[in-house]
Protein backbone atom coordinates (compact mmCIF):
# COMPACT_ATOMS: atom_id res chain seq x y z
CA UNK A 1 0.00 0.00 0.00
CA UNK A 2 1.36 3.65 -0.65
CA UNK A 3 2.53 5.74 2.36
CA UNK A 4 -0.74 7.77 3.46
CA UNK A 5 -3.48 5.16 2.56
CA UNK A 6 -3.69 4.00 -1.24
CA UNK A 7 -7.02 6.55 -1.44
CA UNK A 8 -4.48 9.32 -1.17
CA UNK A 9 -2.47 8.72 -4.23
CA UNK A 10 -2.37 11.32 -6.85
CA UNK A 11 -4.79 11.27 -9.78
CA UNK A 12 -2.85 12.29 -12.71
CA UNK A 13 -3.62 11.33 -16.18
CA UNK A 14 -1.39 9.00 -16.91
CA UNK A 15 -2.05 7.15 -21.09
CA UNK A 16 -1.13 4.23 -21.24
CA UNK A 17 1.13 2.63 -23.80
CA UNK A 18 -1.72 0.62 -25.72
CA UNK A 19 -3.37 3.19 -28.46
CA UNK A 20 -0.98 5.14 -28.15
CA UNK A 21 0.26 4.55 -32.19
CA UNK A 22 -3.03 5.53 -33.57
CA UNK A 23 -3.16 9.11 -34.56
CA UNK A 24 -6.47 10.97 -33.41
CA UNK A 25 -8.88 12.40 -36.04
CA UNK A 26 -10.65 15.64 -35.48
CA UNK A 27 -14.26 15.05 -34.16
CA UNK A 28 -15.69 16.89 -37.27
CA UNK A 29 -14.06 14.25 -39.97
CA UNK A 30 -16.72 12.40 -41.99
CA UNK A 31 -15.66 8.71 -41.79
CA UNK A 32 -16.04 6.74 -44.71
CA UNK A 33 -17.52 3.01 -43.81
CA UNK A 34 -15.15 1.82 -46.82
CA UNK A 35 -12.20 3.88 -46.34
CA UNK A 36 -12.10 2.34 -42.20
CA UNK A 37 -9.97 4.45 -39.72
CA UNK A 38 -7.88 3.50 -37.01
CA UNK A 39 -9.20 4.23 -33.45
CA UNK A 40 -9.02 7.76 -31.56
CA UNK A 41 -6.08 7.63 -29.64
CA UNK A 42 -6.39 7.27 -25.70
CA UNK A 43 -4.26 10.62 -25.83
CA UNK A 44 -6.53 12.62 -27.88
CA UNK A 45 -9.63 11.69 -26.31
CA UNK A 46 -7.82 12.23 -22.53
CA UNK A 47 -6.75 15.29 -23.85
CA UNK A 48 -10.69 16.01 -24.90
CA UNK A 49 -12.71 15.12 -21.96
CA UNK A 50 -13.41 16.35 -18.29
CA UNK A 51 -13.77 14.06 -15.31
CA UNK A 52 -17.58 13.78 -15.65
CA UNK A 53 -19.20 11.92 -18.57
CA UNK A 54 -23.46 12.88 -18.22
CA UNK A 55 -25.33 9.80 -19.58
CA UNK A 56 -28.13 10.83 -21.53
CA UNK A 57 -31.01 8.46 -21.25
CA UNK A 58 -34.00 10.23 -23.58
CA UNK A 59 -37.27 8.74 -24.98
CA UNK A 60 -36.99 10.09 -28.42
CA UNK A 61 -34.35 11.24 -30.51
CA UNK A 62 -35.96 14.97 -30.52
CA UNK A 63 -35.64 15.05 -26.89
CA UNK A 64 -32.19 13.22 -26.92
CA UNK A 65 -30.93 15.99 -28.52
CA UNK A 66 -32.78 18.81 -27.05
CA UNK A 67 -30.81 17.54 -23.67
CA UNK A 68 -27.43 16.94 -25.58
CA UNK A 69 -27.79 20.65 -26.24
CA UNK A 70 -28.63 21.56 -22.73
CA UNK A 71 -26.35 19.57 -21.06
CA UNK A 72 -23.41 20.67 -23.50
CA UNK A 73 -23.32 24.32 -22.23
CA UNK A 74 -21.68 23.01 -19.17
CA UNK A 75 -20.32 19.74 -19.84
CA UNK A 76 -18.12 18.61 -23.37
CA UNK A 77 -18.61 14.80 -22.37
CA UNK A 78 -21.77 12.75 -23.10
CA UNK A 79 -22.68 9.38 -23.12
CA UNK A 80 -25.87 8.82 -25.97
CA UNK A 81 -27.84 5.80 -24.56
CA UNK A 82 -29.29 4.92 -27.54
CA UNK A 83 -30.70 1.61 -25.68
CA UNK A 84 -33.09 4.22 -23.96
CA UNK A 85 -34.62 5.01 -27.45
CA UNK A 86 -37.54 2.47 -28.76
CA UNK A 87 -35.16 3.00 -32.45
CA UNK A 88 -32.19 3.53 -32.04
CA UNK A 89 -31.14 3.99 -35.61
CA UNK A 90 -33.45 6.92 -35.76
CA UNK A 91 -31.46 8.75 -33.68
CA UNK A 92 -27.68 8.49 -35.45
CA UNK A 93 -28.69 11.17 -38.21
CA UNK A 94 -29.45 13.99 -35.83
CA UNK A 95 -26.28 12.73 -33.70
CA UNK A 96 -24.21 12.89 -36.57
CA UNK A 97 -25.42 16.58 -36.96
CA UNK A 98 -25.34 17.82 -33.27
CA UNK A 99 -21.40 16.42 -33.38
CA UNK A 100 -20.27 18.08 -36.69
CA UNK A 101 -21.99 21.79 -34.45
CA UNK A 102 -20.62 20.77 -31.48
CA UNK A 103 -17.12 19.94 -32.15
CA UNK A 104 -16.20 20.63 -28.65
CA UNK A 105 -18.35 17.57 -27.41
CA UNK A 106 -16.87 14.26 -26.95
CA UNK A 107 -19.47 11.01 -27.17
CA UNK A 108 -19.26 7.75 -25.58
CA UNK A 109 -23.04 5.47 -27.79
CA UNK A 110 -23.96 3.30 -25.97
CA UNK A 111 -27.00 0.63 -26.65
CA UNK A 112 -26.78 -2.04 -23.81
CA UNK A 113 -29.03 -5.19 -24.23
CA UNK A 114 -31.40 -6.01 -21.54
CA UNK A 115 -29.19 -9.38 -20.73
CA UNK A 116 -26.40 -7.16 -19.83
CA UNK A 117 -28.72 -4.38 -17.77
CA UNK A 118 -29.25 -2.69 -20.61
CA UNK A 119 -33.05 -1.77 -22.67
CA UNK A 120 -32.02 -2.67 -25.60
CA UNK A 121 -34.20 -5.80 -27.09
CA UNK A 122 -32.52 -6.61 -30.25
CA UNK A 123 -29.49 -9.08 -31.06
CA UNK A 124 -26.06 -8.57 -30.40
CA UNK A 125 -25.78 -8.05 -34.14
CA UNK A 126 -28.44 -5.04 -34.19
CA UNK A 127 -26.23 -3.76 -31.38
CA UNK A 128 -23.19 -3.79 -33.48
CA UNK A 129 -24.86 -2.51 -36.69
CA UNK A 130 -26.31 0.20 -34.47
CA UNK A 131 -22.88 1.22 -32.68
CA UNK A 132 -21.06 1.15 -36.30
CA UNK A 133 -23.19 3.92 -37.32
CA UNK A 134 -22.81 5.63 -33.82
CA UNK A 135 -19.11 5.90 -34.59
CA UNK A 136 -19.49 6.68 -38.67
CA UNK A 137 -21.95 9.33 -37.11
CA UNK A 138 -18.83 10.65 -35.58
CA UNK A 139 -19.53 9.21 -31.41
CA UNK A 140 -15.44 9.18 -30.38
CA UNK A 141 -15.99 6.19 -27.91
CA UNK A 142 -18.23 2.96 -28.31
CA UNK A 143 -19.04 1.09 -25.52
CA UNK A 144 -19.51 -2.67 -25.74
CA UNK A 145 -20.16 -5.09 -22.87
CA UNK A 146 -17.52 -7.77 -22.42
CA UNK A 147 -20.19 -10.30 -23.09
CA UNK A 148 -20.88 -8.45 -26.25
CA UNK A 149 -17.13 -8.93 -26.97
CA UNK A 150 -16.95 -12.14 -25.90
CA UNK A 151 -19.61 -13.34 -28.66
CA UNK A 152 -18.20 -11.29 -31.42
CA UNK A 153 -16.02 -12.96 -33.66
CA UNK A 154 -12.39 -11.49 -34.69
CA UNK A 155 -13.67 -10.26 -38.08
CA UNK A 156 -16.44 -8.12 -36.33
CA UNK A 157 -14.38 -6.50 -33.61
CA UNK A 158 -12.32 -5.94 -36.68
CA UNK A 159 -14.54 -4.15 -38.80
CA UNK A 160 -15.67 -2.12 -35.16
CA UNK A 161 -12.28 -1.01 -34.34
CA UNK A 162 -12.17 0.33 -38.11
CA UNK A 163 -14.77 3.08 -38.01
CA UNK A 164 -12.63 5.20 -36.20
CA UNK A 165 -13.97 5.63 -32.68
CA UNK A 166 -12.03 4.25 -29.40
CA UNK A 167 -13.65 1.23 -28.05
CA UNK A 168 -14.34 1.02 -23.81
CA UNK A 169 -15.23 -3.20 -22.80
CA UNK A 170 -17.23 -2.91 -19.97
CA UNK A 171 -18.84 -5.03 -17.42
CA UNK A 172 -21.63 -4.38 -14.57
CA UNK A 173 -22.48 -6.14 -12.19
CA UNK A 174 -25.59 -5.52 -10.51
CA UNK A 175 -25.37 -7.84 -7.23
CA UNK A 176 -21.77 -7.24 -6.07
CA UNK A 177 -18.25 -5.81 -5.55
CA UNK A 178 -15.84 -9.18 -6.44
CA UNK A 179 -13.67 -10.57 -8.65
CA UNK A 180 -12.53 -7.44 -10.02
CA UNK A 181 -8.99 -8.58 -11.20
CA UNK A 182 -10.59 -11.67 -13.17
CA UNK A 183 -12.88 -9.49 -14.85
CA UNK A 184 -10.15 -6.97 -15.68
CA UNK A 185 -8.40 -10.04 -17.05
CA UNK A 186 -11.20 -11.02 -19.04
CA UNK A 187 -11.64 -7.63 -20.90
CA UNK A 188 -7.88 -7.20 -21.30
CA UNK A 189 -6.71 -9.15 -24.06
CA UNK A 190 -9.54 -7.44 -26.20
CA UNK A 191 -7.34 -4.21 -25.78
CA UNK A 192 -9.70 -1.79 -25.64
CA UNK A 193 -8.78 1.96 -25.49
CA UNK A 194 -10.95 1.68 -22.20
CA UNK A 195 -11.67 -0.89 -19.76
CA UNK A 196 -14.65 -0.52 -17.57
CA UNK A 197 -15.52 -1.95 -14.26
CA UNK A 198 -18.95 -0.78 -12.81
CA UNK A 199 -19.91 -2.93 -9.46
CA UNK A 200 -22.16 -2.71 -6.49
CA UNK A 201 -21.48 -1.66 -3.03
CA UNK A 202 -23.15 -3.28 -0.82
CA UNK A 203 -21.19 -2.63 2.12
CA UNK A 204 -18.92 0.92 2.83
CA UNK A 205 -15.76 -1.75 2.04
CA UNK A 206 -16.69 -2.83 -1.19
CA UNK A 207 -15.79 1.01 -2.32
CA UNK A 208 -12.10 0.00 -1.04
CA UNK A 209 -12.09 -2.96 -3.09
CA UNK A 210 -13.19 -0.83 -5.57
CA UNK A 211 -10.52 2.16 -5.06
CA UNK A 212 -7.71 -0.55 -4.70
CA UNK A 213 -8.44 -2.07 -7.80
CA UNK A 214 -7.93 0.92 -9.87
CA UNK A 215 -5.24 1.61 -7.62
CA UNK A 216 -3.29 -1.53 -8.42
CA UNK A 217 -4.40 -1.27 -12.20
CA UNK A 218 -4.04 2.05 -12.96
CA UNK A 219 -0.72 1.10 -15.16
CA UNK A 220 -1.75 -1.30 -17.24
CA UNK A 221 -5.04 0.11 -18.50
CA UNK A 222 -7.34 3.05 -19.00
CA UNK A 223 -9.58 2.25 -16.62
CA UNK A 224 -13.34 3.29 -15.57
CA UNK A 225 -14.03 2.04 -12.06
CA UNK A 226 -17.25 3.00 -9.86
CA UNK A 227 -19.53 1.33 -7.49
CA UNK A 228 -23.22 1.43 -7.96
CA UNK A 229 -26.05 1.46 -4.89
CA UNK A 230 -26.57 4.27 -2.26
CA UNK A 231 -23.33 3.01 -0.71
CA UNK A 232 -21.18 3.41 -4.02
CA UNK A 233 -21.11 7.24 -3.43
CA UNK A 234 -17.45 7.12 -1.98
CA UNK A 235 -16.38 5.48 -5.04
CA UNK A 236 -18.24 8.01 -7.54
CA UNK A 237 -16.71 10.86 -5.03
CA UNK A 238 -12.69 9.47 -4.69
CA UNK A 239 -12.45 6.74 -7.38
CA UNK A 240 -10.83 9.49 -9.65
CA UNK A 241 -7.69 10.19 -7.51
CA UNK A 242 -7.78 6.14 -6.87
CA UNK A 243 -7.38 5.77 -10.96
CA UNK A 244 -10.48 6.15 -12.66
CA UNK A 245 -10.17 8.05 -15.64
CA UNK A 246 -13.76 9.59 -15.63
CA UNK A 247 -16.69 8.72 -13.57
CA UNK A 248 -20.70 8.98 -14.63
CA UNK A 249 -22.95 10.94 -14.06
CA UNK A 250 -26.93 11.58 -14.93
CA UNK A 251 -28.08 15.04 -16.13
CA UNK A 252 -30.32 15.92 -13.81
CA UNK A 253 -31.53 14.40 -10.10
CA UNK A 254 -34.15 11.36 -11.03
CA UNK A 255 -32.52 10.89 -14.69
CA UNK A 256 -30.05 8.52 -13.42
CA UNK A 257 -29.00 5.28 -15.93
CA UNK A 258 -27.78 3.71 -13.15
CA UNK A 259 -28.35 3.19 -9.35
CA UNK A 260 -26.87 5.80 -7.05
CA UNK A 261 -25.55 7.68 -10.11
CA UNK A 262 -25.58 11.55 -8.81
CA UNK A 263 -26.46 14.20 -11.34
CA UNK A 264 -22.96 16.05 -12.79
CA UNK A 265 -24.18 19.44 -11.28
CA UNK A 266 -24.30 17.94 -7.60
CA UNK A 267 -21.03 15.93 -8.15
CA UNK A 268 -19.36 19.45 -8.89
CA UNK A 269 -21.14 21.65 -6.71
CA UNK A 270 -21.93 19.68 -3.74
CA UNK A 271 -18.82 16.88 -4.02
CA UNK A 272 -16.29 19.63 -5.63
CA UNK A 273 -15.07 16.27 -7.69
CA UNK A 274 -12.84 18.77 -9.97
CA UNK A 275 -10.62 20.05 -6.77
CA UNK A 276 -9.90 16.56 -5.32
CA UNK A 277 -6.72 15.72 -5.43
CA UNK A 278 -4.61 13.64 -3.55
CA UNK A 279 -4.01 16.22 -0.32
CA UNK A 280 -7.92 16.07 0.05
CA UNK A 281 -8.93 15.45 3.50
CA UNK A 282 -12.43 13.14 3.97
CA UNK A 283 -15.03 13.31 6.21
CA UNK A 284 -18.41 11.73 6.16
CA UNK A 285 -21.38 11.30 8.17
CA UNK A 286 -21.43 7.68 9.62
CA UNK A 287 -25.20 6.11 10.16
CA UNK A 288 -28.83 4.07 9.11
CA UNK A 289 -30.14 5.72 7.83
CA UNK A 290 -28.53 8.88 6.65
CA UNK A 291 -29.88 9.68 3.25
CA UNK A 292 -31.91 12.52 4.07
CA UNK A 293 -28.90 13.91 6.61
CA UNK A 294 -28.10 17.64 5.55
CA UNK A 295 -24.80 17.03 6.81
CA UNK A 296 -22.79 16.81 4.11
CA UNK A 297 -24.62 19.94 2.59
CA UNK A 298 -23.56 22.09 5.59
CA UNK A 299 -19.70 20.69 5.74
CA UNK A 300 -19.05 20.54 2.42
CA UNK A 301 -20.67 24.13 2.02
CA UNK A 302 -18.34 25.09 4.92
CA UNK A 303 -15.31 23.67 3.34
CA UNK A 304 -15.70 25.78 -0.16
CA UNK A 305 -16.40 28.49 1.89
CA UNK A 306 -13.28 28.61 3.43
CA UNK A 307 -11.21 27.17 1.43
CA UNK A 308 -10.28 24.01 3.03
CA UNK A 309 -9.13 21.05 0.39
CA UNK A 310 -11.99 18.67 2.21
CA UNK A 311 -14.98 16.11 1.12
CA UNK A 312 -17.95 15.33 3.54
CA UNK A 313 -19.53 12.02 2.47
CA UNK A 314 -22.09 10.14 3.38
CA UNK A 315 -21.58 6.63 4.99
CA UNK A 316 -24.64 4.75 5.12
CA UNK A 317 -23.79 1.26 6.97
CA UNK A 318 -25.66 -1.22 9.54
CA UNK A 319 -22.22 -2.47 10.69
CA UNK A 320 -19.76 -1.04 13.00
CA UNK A 321 -16.97 -3.10 11.12
CA UNK A 322 -17.70 -1.69 8.00
CA UNK A 323 -17.43 1.42 9.17
CA UNK A 324 -13.98 1.28 10.78
CA UNK A 325 -12.25 -0.81 7.58
CA UNK A 326 -13.40 2.47 5.54
CA UNK A 327 -12.00 4.73 8.31
CA UNK A 328 -8.70 2.88 8.28
CA UNK A 329 -8.51 2.83 4.86
CA UNK A 330 -9.25 6.23 3.09
CA UNK A 331 -8.53 7.19 5.56
CA UNK A 332 -10.92 9.46 7.38
CA UNK A 333 -10.34 12.47 8.52
CA UNK A 334 -13.26 12.62 10.54
CA UNK A 335 -16.90 11.72 11.29
CA UNK A 336 -20.09 12.62 12.27
CA UNK A 337 -21.55 9.75 14.34
CA UNK A 338 -25.26 9.32 14.17
CA UNK A 339 -27.97 6.59 14.84
CA UNK A 340 -27.43 3.87 15.61
CA UNK A 341 -23.51 4.22 16.18
CA UNK A 342 -23.56 7.34 19.29
CA UNK A 343 -22.30 5.21 22.18
CA UNK A 344 -20.98 1.92 20.05
CA UNK A 345 -18.41 4.22 18.34
CA UNK A 346 -16.81 5.09 22.02
CA UNK A 347 -15.22 1.79 22.20
CA UNK A 348 -13.40 2.29 18.91
CA UNK A 349 -12.12 5.49 19.86
CA UNK A 350 -8.16 6.60 21.32
CA UNK A 351 -10.17 8.68 23.61
CA UNK A 352 -13.78 10.88 24.23
CA UNK A 353 -14.14 14.09 26.10
CA UNK A 354 -15.32 13.73 29.95
CA UNK A 355 -18.82 14.64 28.95
CA UNK A 356 -19.47 11.91 25.85
CA UNK A 357 -17.75 9.44 28.62
CA UNK A 358 -20.51 10.62 30.93
CA UNK A 359 -23.32 10.97 28.88
CA UNK A 360 -21.78 7.48 26.81
CA UNK A 361 -22.86 8.97 23.00
CA UNK A 362 -20.30 10.76 21.08
CA UNK A 363 -21.48 12.39 17.72
CA UNK A 364 -18.21 13.59 16.36
CA UNK A 365 -14.84 11.98 15.78
CA UNK A 366 -11.24 13.37 14.55
CA UNK A 367 -8.26 11.66 13.27
CA UNK A 368 -5.49 13.57 14.74
CA UNK A 369 -1.91 14.41 14.10
CA UNK A 370 -1.10 11.52 15.99
CA UNK A 371 -3.15 8.93 13.31
CA UNK A 372 -5.51 8.35 16.10
CA UNK A 373 -9.27 9.02 16.25
CA UNK A 374 -10.52 10.94 19.06
CA UNK A 375 -14.26 11.33 20.35
CA UNK A 376 -16.59 14.64 21.22
CA UNK A 377 -20.06 15.60 22.03
CA UNK A 378 -21.11 18.65 20.37
CA UNK A 379 -25.24 17.78 20.83
CA UNK A 380 -24.66 18.97 24.25
CA UNK A 381 -23.18 22.17 23.54
CA UNK A 382 -25.57 22.90 20.68
CA UNK A 383 -28.82 22.27 22.94
CA UNK A 384 -27.24 24.07 25.82
CA UNK A 385 -25.95 26.99 24.36
CA UNK A 386 -29.25 28.26 22.26
CA UNK A 387 -30.86 28.04 25.88
CA UNK A 388 -28.07 30.04 27.84
CA UNK A 389 -28.77 33.05 25.32
CA UNK A 390 -32.29 32.65 26.47
CA UNK A 391 -32.96 32.43 29.98
CA UNK A 392 -30.06 31.81 32.94
CA UNK A 393 -29.58 27.91 32.95
CA UNK A 394 -28.97 27.66 36.79
CA UNK A 395 -32.36 26.58 38.38
CA UNK A 396 -34.23 27.11 35.68
CA UNK A 397 -36.88 24.06 35.37
CA UNK A 398 -36.53 21.99 32.58
CA UNK A 399 -38.51 19.09 31.21
CA UNK A 400 -36.68 16.54 28.97
CA UNK A 401 -39.52 14.30 26.19
CA UNK A 402 -37.15 11.42 25.46
CA UNK A 403 -34.40 9.82 26.87
CA UNK A 404 -32.72 8.48 23.68
CA UNK A 405 -28.98 10.26 22.92
CA UNK A 406 -30.69 13.44 22.54
CA UNK A 407 -32.52 13.01 25.87
CA UNK A 408 -29.05 12.01 27.32
CA UNK A 409 -27.04 15.16 26.24
CA UNK A 410 -29.55 17.48 27.23
CA UNK A 411 -30.28 16.15 30.75
CA UNK A 412 -26.22 15.99 31.30
CA UNK A 413 -25.67 19.23 30.18
CA UNK A 414 -28.59 21.04 31.14
CA UNK A 415 -28.14 19.45 34.86
CA UNK A 416 -24.37 20.60 34.80
CA UNK A 417 -25.24 24.05 34.31
CA UNK A 418 -27.27 23.89 37.19
CA UNK A 419 -30.89 23.64 36.12
CA UNK A 420 -33.64 21.44 37.62
CA UNK A 421 -33.97 18.69 34.50
CA UNK A 422 -37.20 16.78 34.41
CA UNK A 423 -37.32 13.62 32.38
CA UNK A 424 -40.45 12.02 30.72
CA UNK A 425 -40.01 9.50 28.24
CA UNK A 426 -42.60 6.47 26.86
CA UNK A 427 -40.63 4.02 28.52
CA UNK A 428 -40.58 5.11 32.02
CA UNK A 429 -37.59 2.54 33.05
CA UNK A 430 -35.28 4.62 30.82
CA UNK A 431 -36.66 7.70 32.21
CA UNK A 432 -35.72 6.97 35.70
CA UNK A 433 -32.07 5.53 34.80
CA UNK A 434 -31.46 8.57 32.89
CA UNK A 435 -32.92 10.47 35.71
CA UNK A 436 -30.73 8.67 38.60
CA UNK A 437 -27.60 8.98 35.88
CA UNK A 438 -27.44 12.95 35.03
CA UNK A 439 -29.26 13.80 38.63
CA UNK A 440 -32.53 15.07 37.53
CA UNK A 441 -35.96 13.94 37.93
CA UNK A 442 -38.38 11.87 36.33
CA UNK A 443 -41.85 12.79 35.75
CA UNK A 444 -44.49 10.58 34.70
CA UNK A 445 -46.79 11.71 31.67
CA UNK A 446 -49.64 12.40 33.65
CA UNK A 447 -48.20 15.11 35.09
CA UNK A 448 -47.43 17.36 33.11
CA UNK A 449 -50.66 19.02 32.64
CA UNK A 450 -50.67 19.94 36.46
CA UNK A 451 -46.70 21.10 36.37
CA UNK A 452 -45.14 24.37 34.73
CA UNK A 453 -41.77 24.89 33.48
CA UNK A 454 -39.36 27.64 31.96
CA UNK A 455 -38.50 25.03 29.43
CA UNK A 456 -39.66 22.54 27.41
CA UNK A 457 -37.10 20.16 24.98
CA UNK A 458 -39.10 17.64 22.76
CA UNK A 459 -35.74 15.08 22.33
CA UNK A 460 -38.29 12.44 20.69
CA UNK A 461 -38.92 11.80 16.70
CA UNK A 462 -42.40 12.44 17.41
CA UNK A 463 -43.26 15.41 14.75
CA UNK A 464 -40.41 14.52 12.65
CA UNK A 465 -41.91 14.58 8.73
CA UNK A 466 -41.00 11.05 8.02
CA UNK A 467 -43.77 10.15 10.67
CA UNK A 468 -47.36 10.91 11.14
CA UNK A 469 -47.85 14.41 12.08
CA UNK A 470 -48.31 14.47 15.73
CA UNK A 471 -47.14 16.31 18.49
CA UNK A 472 -45.33 14.57 21.76
CA UNK A 473 -47.48 16.75 23.61
CA UNK A 474 -51.38 18.10 24.08
CA UNK A 475 -51.84 22.11 24.60
CA UNK A 476 -52.71 21.34 28.63
CA UNK A 477 -49.69 19.73 28.64
CA UNK A 478 -47.74 22.52 27.50
CA UNK A 479 -47.23 24.78 30.38
CA UNK A 480 -43.61 26.23 29.89
CA UNK A 481 -42.16 30.08 28.71
CA UNK A 482 -40.10 28.71 26.00
CA UNK A 483 -40.37 25.41 24.29
CA UNK A 484 -37.51 23.76 22.13
CA UNK A 485 -38.27 20.80 19.26
CA UNK A 486 -35.01 18.97 18.61
CA UNK A 487 -37.06 18.07 15.51
CA UNK A 488 -35.46 19.74 12.97
CA UNK A 489 -37.29 18.68 9.43
CA UNK A 490 -40.02 20.03 9.23
CA UNK A 491 -38.77 23.68 10.63
CA UNK A 492 -42.20 24.09 11.85
CA UNK A 493 -43.28 20.97 13.64
CA UNK A 494 -46.58 20.39 15.14
CA UNK A 495 -45.35 20.97 19.08
CA UNK A 496 -43.40 24.62 17.57
CA UNK A 497 -47.05 25.10 16.22
CA UNK A 498 -48.95 24.64 19.06
CA UNK A 499 -46.56 26.45 20.99
CA UNK A 500 -46.94 29.71 19.08
CA UNK A 501 -50.57 29.19 19.24
CA UNK A 502 -50.00 29.72 22.91
CA UNK A 503 -47.66 33.03 22.37
CA UNK A 504 -45.04 30.97 23.55
CA UNK A 505 -41.37 31.91 21.94
CA UNK A 506 -39.66 28.78 20.56
CA UNK A 507 -36.45 26.92 19.11
CA UNK A 508 -36.36 25.05 16.83
CA UNK A 509 -34.01 22.15 15.71
CA UNK A 510 -32.61 23.52 13.11
CA UNK A 511 -30.50 25.88 15.39
CA UNK A 512 -29.68 22.88 17.50
CA UNK A 513 -28.45 21.20 14.06
CA UNK A 514 -26.08 24.32 12.75
CA UNK A 515 -24.70 24.68 16.07
CA UNK A 516 -23.28 21.32 16.60
CA UNK A 517 -22.30 21.23 12.79
CA UNK A 518 -20.28 23.99 13.14
CA UNK A 519 -18.92 22.77 16.24
CA UNK A 520 -17.70 20.00 14.47
CA UNK A 521 -16.48 22.24 11.57
CA UNK A 522 -14.48 23.72 14.06
CA UNK A 523 -12.91 20.40 15.96
CA UNK A 524 -11.98 19.32 12.46
CA UNK A 525 -10.77 22.56 11.18
CA UNK A 526 -9.34 24.81 13.41
CA UNK A 527 -11.42 27.33 12.03
CA UNK A 528 -14.38 29.18 12.96
CA UNK A 529 -17.21 27.96 11.23
CA UNK A 530 -19.46 29.95 8.76
CA UNK A 531 -22.26 29.25 10.97
CA UNK A 532 -24.44 31.71 9.39
CA UNK A 533 -24.13 30.47 5.59
CA UNK A 534 -24.65 26.61 7.19
CA UNK A 535 -28.11 28.05 9.07
CA UNK A 536 -28.74 29.39 5.52
CA UNK A 537 -28.20 26.47 3.08
CA UNK A 538 -30.29 24.11 6.06
CA UNK A 539 -32.94 25.85 5.47
CA UNK A 540 -33.14 27.11 2.23
CA UNK A 541 -33.28 22.48 1.61
CA UNK A 542 -35.84 22.20 4.46
CA UNK A 543 -38.02 24.73 2.46
CA UNK A 544 -37.52 22.58 -0.58
CA UNK A 545 -37.99 19.51 0.82
CA UNK A 546 -40.87 20.60 2.51
CA UNK A 547 -42.14 22.12 -1.09
CA UNK A 548 -41.22 18.87 -2.62
CA UNK A 549 -43.77 17.38 -0.03
CA UNK A 550 -40.93 14.93 0.53
CA UNK A 551 -40.52 12.82 3.51
P1 LIG B 1 -33.12 7.82 20.08
O1 LIG B 1 -31.84 7.59 20.78
O2 LIG B 1 -33.69 6.77 19.21
O3 LIG B 1 -34.22 8.14 21.22
C1 LIG B 1 -35.55 8.38 20.89
C2 LIG B 1 -36.31 8.71 22.15
O4 LIG B 1 -37.63 9.09 21.74
C3 LIG B 1 -36.45 7.55 23.10
O5 LIG B 1 -36.50 8.05 24.41
C4 LIG B 1 -37.81 6.95 22.70
O6 LIG B 1 -38.51 6.36 23.78
C5 LIG B 1 -38.56 8.19 22.29
N1 LIG B 1 -39.57 7.88 21.28
C6 LIG B 1 -39.35 7.28 20.09
N2 LIG B 1 -40.49 7.17 19.40
C7 LIG B 1 -41.45 7.71 20.19
C8 LIG B 1 -42.86 7.88 20.03
N3 LIG B 1 -43.49 7.50 18.91
N4 LIG B 1 -43.54 8.47 21.03
C9 LIG B 1 -42.91 8.88 22.15
N5 LIG B 1 -41.60 8.71 22.38
C10 LIG B 1 -40.88 8.15 21.39
O7 LIG B 1 -33.07 9.14 19.20
P2 LIG B 1 -32.19 10.44 19.51
O8 LIG B 1 -30.86 10.33 18.89
O9 LIG B 1 -32.31 10.76 20.96
O10 LIG B 1 -32.98 11.53 18.66
C11 LIG B 1 -34.29 11.91 19.00
C12 LIG B 1 -34.72 13.00 18.05
O11 LIG B 1 -33.97 14.18 18.32
C13 LIG B 1 -34.41 12.66 16.59
O12 LIG B 1 -35.46 11.98 16.01
C14 LIG B 1 -34.16 14.00 15.96
O13 LIG B 1 -35.37 14.46 15.40
C15 LIG B 1 -33.76 14.87 17.12
N6 LIG B 1 -32.33 15.24 17.02
C16 LIG B 1 -32.06 16.45 16.51
C17 LIG B 1 -30.75 16.86 16.39
C18 LIG B 1 -30.49 18.21 15.84
O14 LIG B 1 -29.34 18.50 15.51
N7 LIG B 1 -31.49 19.07 15.73
C19 LIG B 1 -29.71 16.06 16.84
C20 LIG B 1 -30.02 14.81 17.38
C21 LIG B 1 -31.34 14.42 17.46
P3 LIG B 1 -38.33 4.83 24.21
O15 LIG B 1 -37.22 4.84 25.22
O16 LIG B 1 -39.65 4.46 24.75
O17 LIG B 1 -37.98 4.08 22.96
Amino acid sequence: MKSGGLLESASAARPTPHGVAARGVPASEERSPSRGAAPMSTYFIRSRIGKICVAIASASPTEMIQNAEDISRENHFLEFRLDYLPNPVAAIPRIKQFLYERSEVTAIATCRRVATGGKFKGTIAAELEILEKAALAGCHLIDIELQTAEHMKPAQMQRLRSRGAAIIVSYHDFENTKDLDRIFQRIHPFQPEFLKIVSTAKTLSDNVTMMRFLDRRRDEANLIGISMGEQGTISRVLGLRAGSVFTFASAHAGEETGPGQIDARTLRETWRIDQIDASTRVYGVAGNPVRHSLSPLIHNMAFRRETVNAVFLPLQTARMNDLLTLTREVPLHGLAITMPFKSEIIRHLEKTDALSEKIGACNTVVRALDGKLYGFNTDVAAIVRPLERRLPLPGARILVLGAGGAGRAAAFGLAEKGAEVFICNRTPETAKKLARQAKAKFIRRDQLAKSSFDVIINATPVGMRSMKPASPLEPKEINARLVFDLVYNPIDTPLLRMAREKGLPVVTGVEMFVHQGARQFEIWTSKPAPEEEMLRVVVHALRQDAAAGRA
